[in-house]
C-alpha cells in the first residue's frame, strides 16, 4: 500500500507500528499523532529505576531523539495533538487541530489509570503512567514522603519497592484478601505478596479506602488515607495503583466494537476491527488468541505492545498476507532485588509448583488448563521460564511439562 498511514498513540505499539510500516517499505505518508507532548518514551522504568536513581538523576527514557523519528521513518510527527473522533466512511480521524485522511489506521491510544473520588483536588496524589506522573513521585520521595500505595498490581508494588530501596516507610492497601489473583492465581498472589513482607512494606489485604483526607490549611496537600475500619492512615505520598482503562472514549460513535465491560476495541486475530482498514495493537486491544481456544484477551504488557503494534501496520498494509497475533503471552515485574516473570495466561484448573524453593526468594510454578501447560511464573528464574514459554508455542502437554520439569 503506498497511501497514507494514519497511527493514532505515539507510545510503545504506534513507535513500533511506524517502525515496522517503513521496515516494510511503506513509501506513503506516515503521520504519528500522540496527545502527550513527549517523545515516545519507555515505561516500565518509570516505576522502576526512575523512582530509585540517585545523584545523578534518573537515565532519559525516550526511544528516539526527533530528528531520528524525522530522518530514519521520514515521519509526520504530531506530538501535543489529541485524536478526538473517527469518520470511517470518510476515511477522517478528527483531531483537536482539524481532520486526517488515511487509508489505513492503526489505533495505539493505550490505557489510561483509574483513580480514586477527589484525587485531582489534592496534591500528593497520584497515578503513575506518564514521564510527568513519575516525575512527580519522584519529587515527593526525594522529599522523604511517608508513602501509602493503594493498590497491590504490579505498578503499586514496584512503586512500593522502589520507596522501600530509599528507606522510606511504605504501607500497600489491597481491597482483596490476597493481591494478584487475576494476574497470577491466589496461591502464586501469596507468594509475591510474601517480597513485600520480606523487604519492610506494610502490606494490608482485604482493607477497604473509603476517602481521601487532606488539609486544607495545608494548601489542599493529601494528609492521609480513610479506611473502612474509621481510621485515617498518614500519608504524604499517595499512589493509586488500581488498574487501567483502555482509552477509546473518542471513538464513541464510530461504529467500533467495543468491549462491554473495559471499552478496549475488539479486534480479530490478525488485529483488524471489521473497519475498512483500521487497525488496532498494544493495551487498548482486545484479540481472540489462537493458542489458547480463540480466548479473547486484553493485554497490558510491553512485549505485547511492541510485537502488536508491528503486525498491526503489516497488516494493516497488506491485509491480503495478515498474520495472526499469536505470541506466548509475556511480562515481568521487578520487586526489591527481585524479576517476577510470567508466560502464557493466569486461568488454570491447577497451579504446580515445580523448584523446591518457595519460601526462599526463587521458585518456578507450572499452569495447567486441561490436559495443557498454559502458563509459568518464576521469580528469579530468566533462563528457565523462557523454556517453558516455548513449551507453550509448541502446545505441550501437561505431562510433558511435569517430565521436562523432573516432577512425577
Ligand atoms: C509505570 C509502568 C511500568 C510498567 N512496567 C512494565 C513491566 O515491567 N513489564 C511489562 O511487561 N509491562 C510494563 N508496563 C506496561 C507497558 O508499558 C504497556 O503495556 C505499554 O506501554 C503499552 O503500550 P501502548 O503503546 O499500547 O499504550 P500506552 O503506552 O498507554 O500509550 C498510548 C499513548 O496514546 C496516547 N493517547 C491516548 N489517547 C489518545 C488520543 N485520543 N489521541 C492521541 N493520543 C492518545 C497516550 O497519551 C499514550 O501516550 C508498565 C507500564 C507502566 C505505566
Amino acid at each position: 500500500m503506498t497511501g497514507r498511514l494514519v497511527i493514532v498513540g505515539a507510545s510503545l505499539a504506534g513507535l513500533r507500528a511506524a517502525q515496522a510500516a517503513r521496515r516494510a517499505g511503506h513509501s506513503g505518508p506516515l503521520t504519528l499523532v500522540g496527545g502527550e507532548e513527549h517523545l515516545p518514551y519507555d515505561r516500565p522504568p518509570l516505576s522502576k529505576d526512575y523512582l530509585v536513581a540517585g545523584d545523578d538523576g534518573p537515565e532519559d527514557p525516550t526511544y528516539r531523539t526527533e530528528d531520528q523519528l524525522r530522518d530514519e521513518l521520514e515521519l509526520d510527527l504530531r506530538l501535543g495533538t489529541w485524536a478526538t473522533g473517527l469518520d470511517a466512511a470518510r476515511k477522517v480521524v478528527e483531531l483537536d487541530e482539524g481532520a486526517l485522511e488515511y487509508d489505513a489506521l492503526v489505533i495505539a491510544t493505550g490505557a489510561a489509570p483509574r483513580t480514586l473520588p477527589g484525587a485531582s483536588e489534592l496534591a500528593g496524589v497520584h497515578t503513575l503512567r506518564t514521564l510527568d506522573d513519575a516525575v512527580a513521585i519522584r519529587a515527593a520521595l526525594d522529599a522523604g514522603a511517608r508513602t501509602v500505595v493503594v493498590g497491590a498490581g504490579f505498578i503499586g508494588s514496584e512503586v512500593a519497592s522502589s520507596a522501600r530501596k530509599r528507606g522510606l516507610p511504605v504501607t500497600v492497601l489491597e481491597a482483596l484478601p490476597v493481591p494478584l489473583v487475576r494476574a497470577v492465581g491466589e496461591e502464586m498472589g501469596r507468594a509475591c505478596a510474601e517480597l513485600h513482607r520480606a523487604h519492610g512494606t506494610e502490606l494490608r489485604c482485604g482493607v477497604k479506602v473509603t476517602g481521601l483526607v487532606g488539609s486544607s490549611s495545608s494548601g489542599g496537600t493529601v494528609t492521609g488515607v480513610a479506611l473502612d475500619d474509621g481510621s485515617v492512615l498518614p500519608a504524604d505520598l499517595v499512589v493509586v495503583g488500581t488498574g487501567v482503562t483502555p482509552c477509546t472514549g473518542w471513538l464513541a460513535g464510530s461504529g467500533l466494537r467495543l468491549h462491554e465491560r473495559d471499552g478496549g476495541i475488539i479486534c480479530d486475530q490478525t488485529l483488524a476491527t471489521g473497519l475498512p482498514g483500521v487497525y488496532a495493537a498494544g493495551d487498548v486491544a482486545h484479540f481472540p488468541h489462537p493458542l489458547f481456544d480463540g480466548l479473547l484477551m486484553r493485554l497490558e504488557h510491553w512485549t505485547n505492545a511492541s510485537e502488536q503494534g508491528m503486525l498491526a501496520a503489516r497488516n494493516a498494509l497488506d491485509p491480503a498476507e495478515a498474520k495472526p497475533s499469536a505470541s506466548v503471552p509475556y511480562f515481568w515485574s521487578d520487586w526489591y532485588d527481585s524479576r517476577i516473570q510470567f508466560v502464557g495466561i493466569p486461568a488454570a484448573d491447577e497451579i504446580r509448583v515445580v523448584s523446591e524453593e518457595l519460601g526462599e526468594d526463587k521458585f518456578l510454578a507450572l499452569y495447567r488448563r486441561g490436559d495443557r501447560l498454559t502458563g509459568c511464573i518464576s521469580i528469579d528464574r530468566p533462563a528457565q521460564i523462557m523454556k517453558y514459554r516455548r513449551m507453550i508455542m509448541k502446545s505441550a502437554t501437561w505431562p510433558e511439562a511435569l517430565e521436562f520439569a523432573g516432577v512425577t
